[in-house]
């Protein structure tokens, strides 16, 4: 039987070591982020997460959904494990206090979101994407809009979807052909169909709020004529109660290779009821100002899966009696030794514990610069967490879901067969972490965002908001004896980024197939050198801890880990580099 105990101990050295919220108690939100917040709010996440949603995570898979005639039945103990986490008053978290919100800010939420993705990542799709939902609204709906539908979404009664996909429009959501045409009241009817839609349709909630990218008859073709529209599987009088069922109808749900407790819905509009949000023709315009929060979280869901993928590998590792250790027997009293002992194991369980610790501080790190690019009450310190966000966030997502998969396959290498055998709980993240680098924009997608978007903006601009404060570390960290060991990688790496980042910049544009071929490979190498930024900065805290006599297994496990990923992970960049530079030509001239 798998376990999961959420890892309460790294959130507060991330929060209060390494990102140091304390520091920002003048923004907005963050006046109480101290340790007398901090630690119920992880302790009550932690017991909600390991009490409540873990428990129904394989029996949630096993049982699946059941489609019956447009309603969709969910596993047993959802609803009753929404209800708990709506009465926790979870949804609210980081909400607007004028739409009911606690108004926290995003960086003492995302704990909770990776702990709710580690024990039970079906059950978080729900959750997650209302949040999505909310978001769009109050970014881009007007007054009566919001105080129409925000406030139940905020206290998680109502529920919110997104509606892009079409059978002929996934990535490429030019081609939507979904209508919408004006009613005499000011509304318009929505028509077509949508595909893939998460949470389409489930009883967890009174309501389900869809937010629906449709077309405007003469609309611009293409990306240029998508607007976006609201749409409520019920519809809402002006004192906010539920009245008549809209025309939307869920026609049947996926079976898919995971996720068997989240719903994948067809979607009907007969002539739906729908309101514009925003401006005509503007709707992806309304899509991208979300998307950097929706790819975090997509990204947290990888590390999620990946934390306890590596917590179960670690506890079988322990366990499990296999040969002898290479070096002579090292429990003799055993008929053989755990199987911990074999370099491969460690080396498996090493990358594992490095990606899960590495990623968590780039996740946290994330959530705060998305929060400091909003509520800074600094324009110039607004502009410089936006271009960070700007630039990472693409690499955020795709480093974490790659990774997540990764990660959950080597837990079923740790467990050898019985990884494969369901009872162990393993293989069900293999399964679960696969959509996470396809969904919200495929990790190719991602990649082509960074190449053709990111590094031209404005000369370089986004990539000084990186490459400055690592040179500034380095020159802070030069002369420090004790950091060479990560500082000297560090630096040598971030030079096969910046020939990488050149290549791109002399190449890409003469041969837009030489850019779009080597995005994933540029992708991954600046995620390597990223992580090596994140890890060396967590072994200078730890150093400095451990002078001052503090928690020494702990701050010892972090400079172990900072030295395998120098040593054993960082040097991939080097056949990243290679294979980049090598061009597109070999790929371009096949006959395939
Ligand atoms: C479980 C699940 C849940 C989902 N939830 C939602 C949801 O809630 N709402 C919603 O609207 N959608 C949802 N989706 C849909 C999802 O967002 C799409 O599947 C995704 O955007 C990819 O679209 P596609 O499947 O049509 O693939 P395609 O767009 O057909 O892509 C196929 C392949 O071609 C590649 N490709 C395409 N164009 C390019 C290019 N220009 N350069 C390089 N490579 C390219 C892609 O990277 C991919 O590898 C969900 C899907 C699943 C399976």
């Amino acid at each position: 039987m798998p376990q999961y105990k959420a890892p309460i101990r790294d959130f507060q050295f991330l929060l209060q070591d390494y990102l140091k919220i304390e520091q920002y108690k003048s923004v907005p939100g963050f006046a109480d982020c101290g340790p007398e917040l901090m630690t119920p709010v992880l302790d009550e996440a932690a017991k909600l997460c390991e009490e409540v949603l873990f428990p129904l995570n394989q029996s949630g898979d096993k049982q699946g959904l059941r489609y019956d005639n447009g309603r969709v039945i969910m596993p047993d103990g959802f609803k009753e494990a929404y209800d708990t986490y709506v009465n926790g008053g979870w949804p609210s978290f980081t909400c607007d206090p004028e739409y009911g919100g606690q108004g926290l800010p995003e960086v003492l939420n995302m704990p909770l979101m990776e702990m709710v993705c580690s024990s039970n990542l079906s059950f978080g799709l729900t959750p997650g994407l209302s949040h999505g939902a909310y978001n769009a609204i109050m970014l881009h709906a007007n007054d009566e809009l919001k105080k129409k539908y925000a406030p139940k979404i905020v206290s998680g009664h109502w529920s919110g979807v997104m509606c892009l996909t079409e059978p002929q429009a996934g990535t490429d959501l030019g081609l939507i052909r979904t209508k919408a045409e004006a009613n005499t009241d000011g509304s318009y009817a929505l028509t077509g169909g949508k595909i893939f839609i998460s949470s389409g349709e489930h009883e967890l909630t009174e309501n389900i709020i869809h937010l629906v990218l449709a077309r405007l008859p003469g609309a611009p073709a293409g990306i240029k004529g998508i607007s976006l529209f609201i749409s409520p599987k019920f519809l809402v009088d002006d004192n906010g109660k539920i009245g008549e069922r809209n025309k939307i109808r869920c026609e049947g749900v996926e079976h898919k290779m995971g996720l068997h407790a989240s719903p994948t819905c067809v979607m009907q509009y007969d002539g739906a009821t729908a309101w514009l949000v925003g401006e005509p023709h503007k709707g992806m315009r309304a899509m991208f100002t979300m998307m950097n929060a929706a790819r975090l979280y997509v990204g947290v869901q990888g590390l999620g899966v990946a934390e306890i993928a590596y917590q179960n590998a670690l506890a079988y590792a322990r366990d499990r009696v296999q040969m002898r250790a290479v070096t002579g027997a090292k429990f003799p009293d055993k008929p053989a030794d755990p199987i911990i002992v074999h370099a491969d194991v460690r080396r498996m369980l090493l990358t594992m514990r490095a990606f899960c610790e590495g990623g968590r501080a780039l996740a946290l790190e994330m959530a705060l610069m998305n929060d400091l690019a909003h509520r800074h009450p600094d324009a110039e310190m607004r502009e410089q967490a936006d271009d960070f966000v700007q630039l990472i966030t693409p690499i955020t997502k795709s480093y974490l879901t790659d990774g997540g998969f990764d990660m959950a396959n080597l837990a079923v290498q740790v467990h050898g067969g019985y990884g494969y055998i369901k009872e162990y709980g393993v293989e069900q993240y293999v399964r679960d972490a696969r959509i996470t680098m396809i969904y919200e924009g495929t990790n190719s997608i991602q990649a082509l965002d960074l190449v053709g978007r990111k590094l031209p903006y404005r000369t370089g601009r986004y990539l000084r908001a990186f490459f400055h404060p690592v040179d500034a570390f380095i020159t802070k960290h030069k002369d420090n004896a004790e950091m060479q060991e990560f500082i000297k990688p560090l630096s040598k790496h971030v030079e096969y980024l910046q020939k990488g980042t050149i290549w791109l910049a002399m190449n890409g544009l003469s041969n837009p197939d030489d850019a779009a071929g080597g995005a994933v490979e540029y992708q991954k190498l600046f995620a390597h050198v990223l992580l090596a930024y994140i890890w060396a900065r967590q072994a200078a805290i730890a150093q400095e801890k451990l002078k001052a006599s503090g928690d020494k297994e702990f701050f010892e496990a972090k400079i172990t880990t900072a030295r395998f990923y120098m040593q054993k992970i960082l040097p991939s960049t080097i056949s990243l580099l290679s294979s980049l530079t090598a061009g597109s030509k070999s790929m371009m001239q096949a006959h395939l």
